[in-house]
C-alpha cells in the first residue's frame, strides 16, 4: 500500500477551526498514515507561537526581551495554557489530564540546557496529544506515536539536535502500528534519555526523517501558502506557483531568500527519491508544489530568488593571482571571524567575497585590520547594501542567451550590476545589485525571464 507521511506546520494546527481542516485532509485519503505535527503556531488570539512563549518560560522572559518584546515568563505560562485549553474545549474531546501534565512540565526544575529543549518541545508534544485524541472522536482510528517512546534518538546538541542513525531501524517499526499514527514533530530523544530539539521548524525534519525510514511513497508538506512561487508574491502579486522543482532547484531557490522549508529535511527524501509535496492546508485543491529528482523542464528560468543586505569584501594585491593559497588564506580569515560567505567572484590580481553584512556588523575594523597583517594587499574595500537576485532553472543549462536577456532587461532600466556570478553547474546565476534598485531589478528580470519566457 502507498504510504504518505504527512507534516503539519504551526499555522495549520494554530486552533481547533484549522484542525478540523487538517481532518478533513486525512479523511480525504487513508494513504496519509504518518502524520507529524507542529506546535500550535500563531492566531487570531495569540500573535505569538507556543514555541516561542515556551522558550520564553524557560528563559524567564529574557526570549522575548531579545527580541525587544515585553512578555513574561509567567504571560508566556498563561498564554499557553489558554491556547491549549480552547484547543480542548473548542475541539470538545476530554482533555483535563493533557492540561495538568503540561502544567506540571512547565514547572518542572532541570538543569540548562535539558530545560530549555524540553520546555520547546511541549507544543509539539502536546498538539499531538490533543489531535490524535481528537481523530478518534471523529472516526478516524489514530495511534500516538512519541519520539520517547519510538526510539527517535537523535544527538546531544540541545537546540541543534541531529538524527542518530538507529533512529532509522526503531521507528520502521512504526508500520506495524494501526490506524493514523501521529507523530509530534520537533524533538528526539538523546541516548541518556533527554529530550532535545532541532534547529527551528525543525518539524518539518521530523517530516523528512520519518518519510525516509518508513520509504514513504510521498513526504507531503502542509502549510499556509499554495507552494512555492516563482518570485516573491509580495513583489508580484500575480507570481505563479511552480508546479515541479527539482531538489536541487529548490536548495537553490531557498538558500537563496526563498524561506521554504527545513533543508535538512529534503535530505533524505532525496536519497530515495521521495518526492515532497508542499501543499496548502487552507486550500488544499490545488496541487501545490511537487519537488523531485529530475523534471523535464518546460521553462527556462523556474524561479528568482533574493537575499537582501549582502556586503562584499574587495581585496586587491598584485601578484596575488600568482600566489598559491592567496584565497584559501583569505577564506580562512573569513572562517576565524566566523562569517558565512556565499560567492568568491576573482580575477587575476583581485578576489571579492560575498557574506551577509550583518555578520559583520562591529568587526569592520578588525577584519580589515587582520588582512592587511596577514596579507599585506595593496587594497581593501568593504561594500554595503547589496542585493543578491539569483535566477534558477535546469533549463537554463545549454541555453543561449540567458544571461543577455537578463542584463538587457537591467539596461533598460538603467540598474548597474555591480557583481555577476554563473553557478558552475550552469542552472543559476547571480546579480548583486544596489539594494536601492533591487524591487525594480527583480521586477524587470521576472518580466524578462519568467513571464516571457525564452
Ligand atoms: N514549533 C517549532 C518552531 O516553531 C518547530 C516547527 O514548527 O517546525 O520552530
Amino acid at each position: 500500500m502507498e504510504s504518505i507521511v504527512c507534516k503539519f506546520g504551526g499555522s495549520s494546527v494554530a486552533n481547533a477551526k484549522q484542525i478540523k481542516k487538517v481532518t478533513e485532509i486525512i479523511k480525504a485519503n487513508l494513504n496519509r498514515k504518518y502524520v507529524v505535527v507542529s506546535a500550535p503556531g500563531k492566531d487570531e488570539q495569540d500573535s505569538e507561537k507556543v514555541t516561542d512563549h515556551l522558550f520564553n518560560i524557560a528563559k524567564a522572559g529574557n526570549h522575548f526581551k531579545s527580541k525587544k518584546k515585553n512578555i513574561t515568563g509567567e504571560e508566556s505560562y498563561n498564554a499557553v495554557i489558554q491556547k491549549f485549553t480552547r484547543l480542548i474545549n473548542d475541539l470538545g474531546i476530554d482533555g483535563e489530564d493533557i492540561l495538568q501534565d503540561l502544567s506540571n512540565d512547565l514547572k518542572k526544575i532541570l538543569p540548562d540546557p535539558q530545560k530549555n529543549d524540553f520546555f520547546a518541545s511541549r507544543g509539539e508534544h502536546y498538539n499531538a496529544k490533543v489531535i490524535s485524541r481528537y481523530f478518534n472522536k471523529v472516526g478516524i482510528a489514530s495511534e500516538l506515536a512519541l519520539p520517547e517512546d519510538i526510539g527517535f534518538i537523535v544527538s546531544e546538541d540541545f537546540n541543534n539536535a541531529k538524527v542518530v542513525p538507529v533512529t532509522y531501524k526503531n521507528i520502521s517499526s512504526l508500520s506495524e502500528k494501526s490506524g493514523v499514527i501521529v507523530i509530534p514533530g520537533y524533538y528526539g530523544i538523546t541516548e541518556k534519555g533527554d529530550i532535545a530539539v532541532f534547529s527551528r521548524g525543525g518539524s518539518d525534519l521530523t517530516g523528512g526523517e520519518v518519510a525516509y525510514a518508513m520509504n514513504a511513497s510521498l513526504y507531503e508538506n502542509w502549510t499556509d501558502t499554495d507552494g512555492v512561487f516563482q518570485i516573491d508574491p509580495r513583489l508580484i502579486p500575480d507570481a505563479e506557483v511552480i508546479p515541479r522543482l527539482t531538489y536541487k532547484e529548490i536548495r537553490l531557490l531557498s538558500s537563496k531568500g526563498f524561506n521554504v522549508f527545513h533543508f535538512d529535511a529534503m535530505v533524505n527524501c532525496k536519497k530515495r527519491h521521495i518526492p515532497i509535496n508542499i501543499k496548502n492546508t487552507n486550500n488544499p485543491a490545488t496541487p501545490g508544489t511537487l519537488i523531485v529528482s529530475e523534471r523535464i523542464p518546460e521553462e527556462t528560468v523556474v524561479g528568482i530568488a533574493r537575499l537582501d543586505d549582502i556586503a562584499y569584501l574587495y581585496v586587491e594585491k598584485d601578484g596575488a593571482g600568482e600566489t598559491i593559497g592567496f584565497v584559501n588564506d583569505l577564506l580562512r580569515i573569513m572562517k576565524d571571524f566566523g562569517i558565512e560567505t556565499y560567492h568568491y567572484p576573482t580575477d587575476k590580481d583581485d578576489v571579492s567575497i560575498i557574506f551577509k553584512q550583518a555578520d559583520l556588523k562591529g568587526y569592520e575594523d578588525d577584519l580589515k585590520d587582520t588582512i592587511q597583517a596577514r596579507l599585506n594587499p595593496d587594497n581593501i574595500e568593504l561594500n554595503y547594501n547589496i542585493t543578491m537576485l539569483s535566477p534558477v532553472g535546469i533549463g537554463m543549462k545549454d541555453q543561449p542567451g540567458v544571461i543577455a536577456v537578463a542584463s538587457t532587461a537591467l539596461k533598460e532600466k538603467n540598474i548597474n550590476i555591480e557583481i555577476i556570478d554563473q553557478g558552475p553547474a550552469q542552472i543559476s546565476f547571480h546579480f548583486g545589485v544596489h539594494k536601492y534598485h533591487a524591487d525594480m531589478a527583480l521586477k524587470a528580470l521576472y518580466e524578462a525571464l519568467c513571464r516571457k519566457g525564452l
